[in-house]
């Protein structure tokens, strides 16, 4: 685990499964349509219940770079905050401006809804295929800048599937905080 002081809030990164989370909210990886998916989509799907399916289908869908939210059904956190990431295609496709855009969506529902404690999967790294070391240069240089100017948002947690991926975000952040004066 990688802990960081930014103001009054706490970035993290740990190693582990979103689903298991004890943050108010967890963020789903999801598609367009937000009819469920494999990943971390399945996952959250397969612990939460039909609940969580059942809003989903009711929003009708969320564009590449959105966010909407439901219940959290049976899982531990209450709330699921559903966002899209981009599809990689070569980076040149607008994809870092939509991964950014599908992490500050989040935290601004988040914001909205008195949501103090999120945990984020890494999203696009799997089935939209984002290299995983520029997703994790836009995944922290994003959520840091949101934390930055929204001390109402206590914890944000990265939840990383796997010692590489926890690595990989490890290493950025390492290279992100001495440009950003932080330690
Ligand atoms: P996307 O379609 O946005 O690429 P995926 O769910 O396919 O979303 O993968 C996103 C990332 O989530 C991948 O790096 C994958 O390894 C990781 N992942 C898969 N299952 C879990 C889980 N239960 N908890 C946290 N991360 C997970």
């Amino acid at each position: 685990m990688r802990r960081v002081h930014i103001g009054p809030s706490v970035l993290e990164l740990v190693e582990g499964d979103i689903t298991q989370q004890d943050t108010e909210a967890i963020v789903n990886a999801a598609n367009s349509s937000l009819l469920g998916g494999g990943g971390v989509d399945g996952a959250i799907h397969r612990a939460g219940g039909p609940e969580i399916l059942e809003e989903c289908r009711k929003i009708g869908g969320c564009p590449t770079g959105e966010a909407r939210i439901t219940t959290g059904g049976r899982l531990r956190a209450g709330w699921v905050i559903h966002t899209v990431g981009p599809v990689y295609r070569d980076g040149t496709r607008g994809e870092p401006e939509l991964l950014a855009a599908a992490y500050r969506n989040s935290l601004r529902l988040a914001s909205e809804k008195g949501i103090k404690r999120v945990a984020f999967p890494s999203i696009s790294t799997g089935a939209y295929g984002y290299p995983m070391a520029e997703a994790a240069r836009v995944a922290l240089s994003t959520t840091i800048e949101y934390l930055t100017a929204h001390p109402e948002i206590t914890l944000i947690r990265f939840v990383l599937f796997g010692e590489s991926a926890f690595r990989t975000y490890g290493t950025a952040l390492e290279e992100l905080l001495p440009t950003l004066g932080l330690s």
